[in-house]
C-alpha cells in the first residue's frame, strides 16, 4: 500500500497542476507518424511534430531497419562492455564524414548526450554561460556538473560578453558558453558567430545544441552552424527530429570524443542502442544528405504558411525555421485553441510553462516536408478562427 505521506503528496501536486490548467496527457496514435495520423480512431494532420523531412515514415529507413533486425533486436549491453555493433560504427563515421568533424560519439537519446557532455567535462571549478531559454537537458546537464551557472538573456550576444569579461582570468578551470542553435519553443537561432568569436576571445568554449538545425539549416543541411560559417568546439544533434529515427551524437575532435566514451556516464552506464535504430538513422542521414529536395520542399512549406498567416493577420513571430509559434498568452486559452484545432482534424499542441515561461503559452506550430499545400491553407483556415475566438 501507499505510504500515506507519499500519497497526500502525489494528489495534492496533481490537483496544483490541473488548478494551474497544466496537466498534460497523452493522445494514443494508431500506425505511423506521418503528416497524416490517426488518433483515437480519427484522422488528423500533424502540426506539431519534429520530423522536419518527413523520413520517420519514409519506407527506406524501415527498410534499412528490417535488414539489421535480421539478426536480432537488443544490443545487450553498453558499447563499452559488448553493445558496440558495427552498425553504430557506420553510423558514427556517415555523421563525421557529412559534418566534417573529426571524430562522433553516438549516445542513446539527445537528453542523455548533453547530459553526458556536462556532466563528464564540467566540475566546481568550472563555469557554464548559457541562453535563459536553452532546452532541460542542457540546464540539467549544467546543475548536475556542479559548475558555476551564469544565465544569459535570450540570444544577447553583448550579455554574453559582458559575462566572459567579468569572469575573472583564472577564476575558473573552464568556461563553456552553451546554447541551443535554434531554440525549440521559439524557432529562433543563436548569434552563432558572435558567441564564437567572444568565446574564442575570452578562451571559452563554445558548445552548441543543434537539435533542431541538423539536416534542416545550411546549404546542404549540416545544420546551424554551416549556415551561418561558424565553429563549435562541441556539437551536439539528436537523430529523433529531421533524421527520421532516434539517438543521438555529439561532434568534436578526436580527444573530446575519446575523453567522453572514458567520462560520459550517460555513454559508459547505458545500454547501446538497438542496431537496427542505428540502422535506419544511418539511411535517415544518407538521405538528407544526398536528396536536398526534401529541404527545398520544407522551406516552400515554411515560406506558404508565413505568407498565409500575414494575409491573414495571423501573429507569428519571425522565426524563419520550421518551428512557428502563435503565442496567446495563459495556458487555458493555449489548450482551448488547441483544442479547438484538434476537433477540426488539425493537430497543434499547446505549449505551457514549465517549457515555456509563464503567460506566453503558445501553439508551437511545425512546418515539414510532409504537409502538401493544402494542408497548410487548410491549418491556415482554421487558425484564423480559433485563434481569434477565446
Ligand atoms: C529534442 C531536444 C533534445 C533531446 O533530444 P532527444 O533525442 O529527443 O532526447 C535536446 N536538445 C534540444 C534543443 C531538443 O529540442
Amino acid at each position: 500500500m501507499t505510504p500515506p505521506a507519499l500519497q497526500a503528496h502525489l494528489a495534492a501536486e496533481l490537483q496544483r497542476i490541473r488548478d494551474a490548467d497544466l496537466y498534460r496527457v497523452r493522445r494514443v496514435i494508431d500506425g505511423g507518424h506521418g503528416a497524416q495520423i490517426r488518433v483515437n480512431g480519427q484522422t488528423c494532420i500533424n502540426f506539431c511534430s519534429n520530423d522536419y523531412l518527413g523520413l520517420a515514415s519514409d519506407p527506406r529507413l524501415a527498410e534499412a531497419a528490417r535488414a539489421a533486425l535480421a539478426h536480432g533486436t537488443g544490443s545487450g549491453a553498453s558499447a563499452l562492455i559488448s553493445g558496440y555493433n558495427r552498425e553504430h560504427q557506420r553510423l558514427e563515421e556517415t555523421l563525421a564524414d557529412f559534418l566534417g568533424v573529426p571524430r562522433v560519439l553516438l549516445f542513446s537519446t539527445g537528453w542523455a548526450a548533453n547530459l553526458g557532455v556536462l556532466r563528464g567535462l564540467l566540475g566546481r571549478d568550472d563555469t557554464i554561460v548559457a541562453d535563459e531559454l536553452n532546452h532541460a537537458s542542457l540546464i540539467d546537464g549544467g546543475r548536475l556538473s556542479g559548475a558555476r551557472y551564469e544565465r544569459v538573456p535570450h540570444r544577447d550576444a553583448a550579455a554574453f560578453g559582458d559575462v566572459l569579461s567579468r569572469l575573472t582570468p583564472h577564476a575558473s578551470r573552464l568556461t563553456l558558453v552553451v546554447t541551443d542553435s535554434v531554440f525549440s519553443m521559439d524557432g529562433d537561432v543563436a548569434p552563432l558567430p558572435e558567441l564564437a568569436a567572444l568565446s574564442a576571445r575570452r578562451g571559452a568554449a563554445l558548445m552548441v545544441d543543434d537539435a533542431h538545425g541538423f539536416g534542416v539549416l545550411g546549404p546542404t543541411g549540416r545544420g546551424a552552424l554551416e549556415a551561418c560559417a561558424a565553429h563549435a568546439d562541441i556539437r551536439t544533434g539528436t537523430l529523433g527530429k529531421a533524421a527520421g529515427a532516434a539517438g543521438a551524437f555529439v561532434a568534436g575532435d578526436e580527444d573530446l570524443i575519446e575523453y567522453l566514451v572514458q567520462r560520459a556516464r550517460s555513454f559508459v552506464f547505458s545500454t547501446a542502442q538497438p542496431p537496427a535504430v542505428a540502422a535506419a538513422a544511418r539511411r535517415g542521414v544518407e538521405i538528407l544528405r544526398d536528396e536536398p529536395e526534401h529541404r527545398q520542399q520544407l522551406f516552400d512549406n515554411i515560406r506558404r504558411f508565413r505568407d498565409g498567416a500575414a494575409a491573414l493577420d495571423i501573429p507569428l513571430g519571425d522565426s524563419q525555421t520550421p518551428i512557428q509559434p502563435l503565442v496567446l498568452g495563459d495556458a487555458a486559452r493555449a489548450l482551448a485553441v488547441s483544442q479547438r484545432l484538434f476537433e477540426q482534424g488539425y493537430w497543434v499542441a499547446a505549449i505551457r510553462p514549465p517549457t515555456v515561461p509563464r503567460g506566453t503559452s503558445r501553439l508551437r506550430i511545425t512546418l515539414t516536408t510532409a504537409h502538401r499545400p493544402e494542408q497548410i491553407d487548410a491549418l491556415l483556415e482554421a487558425l484564423a478562427h480559433a485563434w481569434r475566438t477565446d
